[in-house]
Formats: C-alpha cells, structure tokens, sequence
C-alpha cells in the first residue's frame, strides 16, 4: 500500500498521543446523542474520542514495531471504512468538542487533518464508498471544473440580483468587496439574505462591489480533507480581489468567512492584505458611526448561532448587539454562545446524509422553540435554509430569517 506523509503537525501527534479518553468530547457532541435517541446504521461510535482510538490504531497497523518487524500490514479496510463513516457521515464539523477538552486539544483541526490523511492515502483503494466517491468526485471535481458547489455555470454568479431585483455593483476599483460565496449566489432562500445585505450597502453609500469572477471560497475542500487542492482557488479569488484595490472583505457567509480570514493565510502562508469581516462585523461599525437608524421590532426574539460564525470564528457579540438594537430584546435558547449547536448543514452531512442533518435540524429547531419567539434569527445562509425548511412543517407562524433581512426590513430597504 502506498503511503504519503501524515499531514500531522508536531502538536497534533502530541495531541492525538495524550487524548486521555475521558469522553467529554462525547458527552458534548450533539450528534452523538441524537444517533442514541435515534436508530441507525453505524456500529462504530462516532465523537471524536472514537476517531482518535480507531486513527491510532491504524497508525499502529501502518506503522507500529509489528508491522515493521513482520514486514505485513494487517487487512485494516474494515477500520478504515468506520473511519469514514465517523469522520464524513456522522461529524458536523460543528466543533463543540473542542470547547470541552479538558486537555486543550484542537479537535477541530485534529479531525481535518485526519480527513485530510484519509483522503491522501485511501481514496483510489475504496473509489466506491459512496461517501468517498462523493468528496472525491463530486465536490473535489466541481468546485475546481465549474468554481461553485453546484456545477452550474460560473457566468450565471450575478444572475441572484435578477430573481431578488438587487440593485448590485460590479466595479472596476471599490473600498469594500462583498464575497457573496456559492449558496447566496446560486439557492433561492438564501438569494434574498445577498439582497438584503446590497440594499444595506447602498443605503449607507458604501464603495463596494462584487467580484467579475468570484469562485467558490474553497472551505468545502479544507473541511473535506482536501485542503492542498484549495491553494489555487485562494490565489484566484486574492488576485481578484487585489485587482480593485479592495481595503476590506465582508461575507455573510461564516465559511467563507473562515476560508478567507483564517484558510487562505495559512494555505498561502502569508496574511491577507485586507481586513475581513463578517456583515455582522461591519453592521457593529455602522452603528458605531451613526450611518443606520434603528427602528424597533415590537417583540423579543431568538438567536441561532452559527458554528463556524461563534464558536470557530470568535463573533459572537456583534449579532447581540444588532438584535437588541433592531428589537426589543434577545430570548437565549438552549445552546447557544459558544455552547451553539449545529443546525444540521455543517460539515458535509447535508450531502452525505441528508436524513442525518433533517434530524439534527428538527432537534435545534426544537430547541429555539422553547423560547416561544415566533421569529429566529441567525447570520449564515446555509443556516436559515436548513431551519427554515424544517420550520415550515412545525409551525405555519414561526419565521427564520437573517440579521441582514431583519436590520434591511426594519430600515425599509427589502
Ligand atoms: S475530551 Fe479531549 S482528552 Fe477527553 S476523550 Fe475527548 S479529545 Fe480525548
Ligand atoms: S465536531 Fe461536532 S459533530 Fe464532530 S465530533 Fe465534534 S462535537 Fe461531534
């Protein structure tokens, strides 16, 4: 069997070495306890405490005093088949089992890495896992053929603004780029969070623009352990940016948030020459110059943080601070801050188990319900889709929408 390097750092093989199998990182996965209250196919136990135990084994098996003094590696195709199914089925890439290790290990980056080990060296030995099979082929291959999740024509990326009747800007030299990312570009729900975010920009006479040619972020390839094939996808999207003189980013969309704040310097190793926010970031700095005058929603309302917007990307005050200036008042739900729990979009599951992330989504929803509000907001269009679908068979009133939406609404823009 051809063997690549682990893509491993010095701490993460620390790391993975000094897990001490306490299970925390069990006890907090909130998928783990919904596959308990639920039946379902999976024999091998998913968390993170389970990867590690089964990584560490088959490093044993690949690498150990046994397979060297016999020179013959054990069948570890069953192992590695489990592995898959924990790492690319039943894992959200939510993160919230990073916050409870009481060691400190970075789970998240633990995970990816051994995503990324997987897809190195097993992928052309089990072409037919379906889940395999899926990242390779389908989302590896489209975003780098077509530059979008949805292997639709990367031409077609303005066409939003003609459903939403956005009134966009494609400039030659622009202040701010707003990175508009494959699922407010190309999914109907989440088209009308991209017009309410441009409606905001003009109103407030912002120099922004959109990129001529903005390609897939690429954090569906670092979440899918396939982050060495996203460095040319960064050095894309920098050189557009570069092109209009762009001092500032902003994304309503926490991934692409993570990609370009946090990915692209480490894939390129050098940091980006402009600042990125989140549009909740950028919302905060309005109100701190008085460019937006808050009218109040009559009412309290709920807050579904985003995984990779709070907890992975450390804003978690900014959309508090919108909502309790846009409304009268935040009703926190079960879960939420950087205990946040995953809407059920995350990671990959919604392609790769769909039935999977319905569930999960059904049970955050449950959740937000608690506080009663009739109005859920969240900063993330993949979020507002995924509860917003759910949302609709549970109860006929109950709205989920953007802080975009709600901030462009009550101003008068949408
Ligand atoms: S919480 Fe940390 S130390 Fe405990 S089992 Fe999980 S990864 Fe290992
Ligand atoms: S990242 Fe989330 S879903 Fe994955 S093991 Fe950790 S807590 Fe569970």
């Amino acid at each position: 069997m051809k063997q690549t390097k682990i893509p491993l750092s010095v701490k993460q093989l620390i790391e993975l070495d000094g897990c001490a199998r306490c299970e925390l990182c069990r006890e907090f996965c909130s998928l783990y306890a919904l596959l308990n209250e639920n039946p379902h196919p999976l024999k091998f136990p998913t968390s993170t405490v389970a990867v590690i135990k089964q990584f560490r084994s088959i490093l044993r098996d690949q690498f150990g005093l046994k397979a060297k003094l016999l020179r013959s590696k054990p069948k570890i195709k069953e192992k590695l088949w489990m592995l898959a199914d924990a790492l690319f089925l039943y894992c959200t890439t939510c993160g919230r089992c990073k916050v409870v290790c009481p060691l400190g290990i970075d789970t998240w980056s633990l995970l990816n890495s051994v995503r990324e080990y997987f897809m190195n060296n097993f992928t052309s030995q089990y072409p037919t896992h379906c889940v395999i099979d899926f990242i390779s082929n389908t989302i590896n291959t489209t975003i780098q053929n077509s530059g979008n999740i949805f292997n639709v024509s990367n031409a077609s990326r303005h066409d939003w603004a003609l459903y939403t009747g956005a009134d966009i800007q494609v400039k030659d030299n622009a202040k701010v780029v707003y990175f508009v990312g494959c699922v407010s570009s190309y999914q109907g729900r989440a088209q009308d969070i991209a017009h309410a975010i441009t409606a905001i920009l003009n109103s407030v006479g912002e120099d922004w623009t959109l990129l001529k040619d903005e390609w897939c972020c690429g954090h569906p390839l670092t979440i899918s352990g396939a982050g060495n094939k996203a460095k040319s996808i960064a050095e894309h999207n920098l050189r557009m940016i570069r092109d209009v003189g762009a001092k500032m980013v902003i994304t309503g969309c926490p991934g692409c948030y993570l990609a370009l704040k946090h990915e692209y310097p480490k894939i390129l190793g050098k940091p980006v020459e402009f600042e990125v926010l989140h549009f909740t970031e950028l919302l905060n700095i309005y109100l701190n110059e008085g460019k937006l005058k808050p009218i109040k929603l009559d009412g309290k309302v709920t807050y579904h943080d985003p995984c990779e917007l709070g907890r992975l990307g450390g804003v978690l005050n900014e959309p508090r601070r919108i909502i309790n200036t846009f409304t009268n008042g935040l009703l926190e739900p079960y879960g939420s801050g950087m205990d946040g729990i995953c809407c059920g979009s995350g990671g990959l599951i919604k392609a790769t188990n769909p039935s999977l992330a319905d569930l999960l989504a059904i049970k955050r929803l449950d959740m937000l319900m608690e506080t009663k509000s009739k109005l859920i907001l969240s900063a993330c269009p993949t979020c507002v889709q995924s509860l917003s679908k759910v949302a609709m068979d549970k109860n006929k009133e109950l709205r989920v929408i953007d802080l975009a939406e709600l901030v462009a609404q009550q101003l008068g823009l949408i």
